[in-house]
């Protein structure tokens, strides 16, 4: 499995992007995860087939997480995608991302030249697709997020969106080989955001064997990067992945 940032900020961070990420299972199997408003221009400059993405993850409906989408199916339409392209997240995610494409573009769905193919993934549920298995968990976030664990038969990833880690994430992600975790502060100071502190928690406690914090409030990432440096000296299975950032599992 190989896992490329696209992007590794928070919604405003101007200088790292949204995040994002581009995973290659073992088979091949090519799924995005959330697509906000920076992501498409960059997933762009790395994709030059437009059938080589399979699916599209969307953790929650804040706009550094799908507002991307729009500009994500106009591309591929401009360059003839003819493949279905699978559309992943919580009950709803058909809606919005329909609602989102009608107002950046109206009435372009309809010339569409492939298939959008909707899977709606709820906590409790496990859904299998091009030899990926998914299973899902809600995190504590001011809108209703999921994160996702990918699992491709070899490696386990575990995708948290936004949100602090609820009591049920480290069920989920247990033993998984990488976890990309929103961290947006250093200790639990919001109460619908992680940090880190309660990633490196989560880690210990579900033996996760690789983390990377993402999402950092671009304010610790700048004035406190100092701690975040001495942190991840003390913590080699923890990285501070950027742009461009690519890890091997
Ligand atoms: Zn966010
Ligand atoms: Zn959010």
């Amino acid at each position: 499995m190989d896992v490329f940032f696209i992007g590794v900020g928070e919604a405003c961070d101007s200088e790292h992007g949204n995040t994002s990420v581009l995973v290659t299972t073992g088979p091949g199997v090519r799924v995005l995860c959330d697509c906000g408003f920076s992501v498409p221009h960059h997933f762009f400059r790395i994709c030059d087939d437009p059938d080589e993405l399979d699916m599209v993850w969307i953790s929650h409906f804040h706009g550094d997480h799908y507002f991307g989408m729009p500009l994500l199916l106009l591309r591929l339409w401009e360059m003839r995608r003819s493949r279905p392209l699978v559309i992943a997240g919580q009950t709803g995610v058909a809606d919005q991302v329909r609602k989102s494409f009608d107002m950046a573009y109206s009435g372009f769905a309809a010339k569409l030249c492939y298939p959008l193919d909707f899977m709606e993934i709820e906590p409790g549920e496990s859904r299998q697709h091009a030899g990926l298995t998914m299973r899902t968990v809600q995190t504590v976030h001011s809108r209703r997020n999921l994160g996702l664990l990918l699992d491709d038969g070899d490696r386990k990833l575990y995708y948290s969106g936004d949100g602090r880690p609820s009591a049920d994430v480290a069920a989920l992600a247990r033993d998984c080989d990488l976890a990309v975790h929103e961290a947006f502060k250093l200790e639990d100071e919001f109460p619908s955001h992680g940090s880190v502190s309660g990633c490196l928690r989560l880690a210990a406690e579900a033996r996760i064997k690789r983390l990377a914090l993402v999402h950092l409030e671009r304010g610790v990432r700048r004035e406190q990067a100092d701690v975040i440096r001495d942190t991840l000296a003390r913590n080699p299975s923890v990285t501070l992945p950027v742009e461009g950032t690519r890890i091997s599992l």
